[in-house]
């Protein structure tokens, strides 16, 4: 059987199931990435879907992909444009049979898979990058509770334990590449270094990839961070208050539960604290709002969201325009702003009082502030990004109906000598 390999948010090769599931049932193989956002423009909002900054992270990351498929004689074959059409032109040159991908649960990724099952050939997609598999959920989808501490509690009282990693199948060395691009990865040059970034992708350690993505992990480990995450996770600046798990997640160049599993052997042979619980407690979250784009799909992206709420705001493009330029009136949205453009990361306590300011002091339609996280983070996840937007817009589900965050009281809070703001003063 002749295969193509579709990598999606999964470039890597270790803890792959989609991948090693195609590896172990096919004679051929075909390995492939589609670029197709570049070209694209948003087209509700007037910006790239995504700007330099992942771009750089995904490109590094590619390369990486490409020196390990490289390895064991396979080429990563790149294209940019509509993967319908890309599908299209492989499907009948080279006689395939089955397309094998991770599946996303977003309405416009499935989308794209169901338009290649119209191509003819089977498309076998296989959800991967939650920690919990949602067959493993004590309850259906339909069933998820709409309040995340009730998920918590599910999961927890039935003592559910994540799957341990895989490795990388052995028929890797035996099946047959079809190869068709001998190809030189476009790699940018830096012309600024990423000076104070909590996640400075110019220095070689926070490259994009999966070989810096498992180095990057073992040295948080070996570190005592983990001890005292809690006490650090809302620090506006700084490598280390937080885990800085995220980037490497979301392009899939580690998967929640090799984490997982470094994090409960350092637990074994350090400390188990509330700290280190608190790790765990946050990747429930990602996995809780994967599911919830699983129960809801296409609502998740609405204004109103689900409904629950009157959201009836007048979208004010000035207003918007001034916010992502970082020329409001407040100081300190403009630093965090100014953070986020410059670098492709702020804290999450940074981002939550930015959307809080677009949602509620600017009267925005919060689906606008969405849509510039993705065109500037390094870590955009459609299910994290756009939960956490409609939580804070309170169109999601959300008990208390939405976050409103004191710009003020935040400030004193977070950065109570302005040294935040004297960094990130300048567009
Ligand atoms: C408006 C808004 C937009 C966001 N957009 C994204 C996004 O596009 N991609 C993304 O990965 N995260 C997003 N987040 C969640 C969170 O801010 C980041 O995951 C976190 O700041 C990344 O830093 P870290 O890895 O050091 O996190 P840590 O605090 O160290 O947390 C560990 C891991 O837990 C997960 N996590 C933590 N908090 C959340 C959360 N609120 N929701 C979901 N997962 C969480 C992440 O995978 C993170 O890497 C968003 C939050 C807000 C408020």
């Amino acid at each position: 059987m002749k295969s193509i390999y579709w990598f999606r948010n999964d470039l890597r090769l270790k803890d792959n199931l989609a991948l090693n599931y195609a590896l172990n049932n096919s004679e051929h193989i075909l390995f492939i990435h589609i670029d197709d956002t570049q070209n694209d423009k948003n087209s509700s909002w007037g910006f790239k879907r995504r700007g330099k900054h992942r771009n750089i992270f995904m490109l590094q990351g590619l390369e990486d992909l490409q020196k390990d498929l490289n390895a064991y004689a396979h080429t990563l074959n790149r294209f940019v444009g509509d993967p319908r059409n890309i599908f299209e032109g492989l499907i009948k040159q080279y006689k395939i049979n089955s397309v094998f991908c991770e599946a996303i649960f977003a309405p416009e990724e499935q989308e794209k898979e169901k338009s290649i099952k119209e191509l003819g050939v089977t498309i076998h997609a296989h959800f991967q990058s939650s920690l919990y598999m949602p067959e493993h959920l004590p309850f259906e989808l339909k069933d998820l509770p709409d309040v995340f501490t009730q998920f918590r509690n599910k999961i927890e009282a039935e003592g559910i334990v994540p799957e341990e990693p895989v490795v990388l199948s052995e028929r890797i060395k035996e099946i047959l590449p079809i190869s068709i691009v001998k190809e030189n990865l476009f790699l940018p040059i830096f012309t600024e270094a990423y000076v104070n970034s909590s996640f400075p992708i110019s220095d070689k350690k926070f490259k994009g990839g999966e070989r810096n993505a498992n180095l990057y992990i073992h040295h948080y480990f070996k570190s005592k961070y983990p001890e005292t995450y809690k006490l650090t996770r809302n620090n506006l600046m700084g490598i280390e208050c937080s885990t800085k798990f995220s980037p490497w997640l979301s392009l899939g160049f580690i998967s929640p539960n090799q984490i997982y599993k470094a994090l409960k052997e350092y637990e074994r042979k350090n400390t188990a604290n509330e700290s280190t619980y608190w790790i765990f407690f946050e990747l429930l979250w990602r996995d809780y709002f994967r599911f919830l784009f699983m129960k809801y799909g296409k609502k998740l992206f609405y204004k109103k969201g689900l409904g629950l709420s009157n959201n009836n705001c007048q979208h004010d493009e000035k207003k918007f325009n001034a916010w992502r330029n970082g020329k409001t009136p407040s100081s300190f949205i403009n630093a965090g702003i100014c953070e986020l453009n410059q670098t492709g990361f702020i804290s999450n306590r940074m981002r939550q009082i930015l959307a809080s300011y677009l949602v509620n002091e600017l009267a925005c339609d919060w689906r606008a502030g969405a849509a510039w996280f993705e065109h500037q983070l390094i870590d955009y996840d459609v299910y994290s990004n756009y939960a956490n937007w409609s939580y804070i817009a309170g169109v999601g589900t959300d008990p208390r109906g939405g976050r409103h965050f004191n710009v003020d009281k935040q400030k004193n809070t977070y950065d109570p000598d302005g040294s935040y703001e004297k960094v990130w003063k300048k567009l």
